[in-house]
């Protein structure tokens, strides 16, 4: 089975389940590689301005790794990734670089949670969609999600369009958007998450589309794979079929890691 490298625990405050159970249930399920993705805290923002629903607190984060780091010895039959989910804020590299050094990270991923502060996948904020122009809105998303890719600050850019969360889409799949940020991923050499999570919303596809992910493919893009489970029972959910739109975009392998070194296994 193909790993689930995007997996949440109950210390960012909006996910249920100790981490123990999502070892388990991975276990119950026949998996052989699960890696821990929990978000980064809320690093850009002043203290007092850090929802703790939407993140862990900055003390808390030695513990979310050495807790990933002693699942390891628990779980003879399983290998657990350290990883971990980093909203791409322009300007702060330096910062999520401080923050990530000293710790033995396999994978870094990288998402746009974020279009100029406004956070566009909460469900708290979608009247936003009805102020700006839908394509204007997908280019500004396109456009940082290629300044994630180039920053080189992660390994894999995380459920590639987001964007389309709600249902909200262009009149026409925006084909170009798509070309830019395969080729800014295949430049950088960072890999596309196939992230299932998108089958649990109203847009009821994965991402990215299979549009997207064909682009991604010719333009050699490694692909990764996570189900951005929020559960314990949603580890490795939706799996087939990532697994199908994967072959049916071309590709036969997907990418694990260790020690931020990438390795590509069959699929
Ligand atoms: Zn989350
Ligand atoms: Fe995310
Ligand atoms: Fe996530
Ligand atoms: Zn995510």
């Amino acid at each position: 089975m193909i790993p689930d490298y995007h997996i949440h625990t109950g210390r960012c405050g909006h996910a249920s389940g100790g981490m123990r159970q999502y070892a388990e249930e991975a276990v119950k399920k026949g998996m052989g590689e699960i890696g821990f993705s929990d978000h980064i805290p809320l690093y850009w923002l002043p203290a007092d301005r850090r929802d703790p629903g939407l993140a862990m607190a900055e003390e808390e984060f030695p513990g979310y790794i050495a807790g990933v780091l002693g699942l390891r010895p628990e779980f003879p039959s399983l290998s657990v990734r350290l990883g971990v989910e980093v909203d791409f804020i322009p300007g702060q590299g330096s910062t999520v670089k401080s923050i990530l050094s000293g710790y033995p990270f396999d994978y870094v991923i990288g998402s746009i949670h974020y279009i100029d502060g406004w956070g566009f996948d909460n469900p708290a904020h979608l009247e936003e969609f009805g102020r700006q122009d839908i394509d204007e809105i997908y280019e500004k998303y396109f456009d940082l999600l290629c300044a994630a890719a180039r920053s080189r600050l992660y390994d894999i850019i995380a459920h590639p369009d987001l964007i389309k969360k709600f249902g909200h889409r262009p009149v026409t799949p925006p084909l170009e958007l798509y070309r830019r940020a395969a080729g800014a991923m295949a430049g950088a050499g960072v890999c596309v998450e196939v992230n299932t999570a998108g089958l649990r919303v109203p847009a009821e596809e994965i991402y990215p589309s299979l549009d997207f992910l064909r682009i991604c493919r010719l333009e050699g893009v490694p692909a990764s794979t996570g189900s951005d489970a929020h559960a314990p029972g949603l580890v490795g959910a939706g799996f087939s079929q990532a697994v199908d739109l994967l072959r049916e975009a071309g590709y036969s392998e997907v990418a694990v890691f260790e020690g931020r070194r990438r390795n590509m296994i069959k699929i």
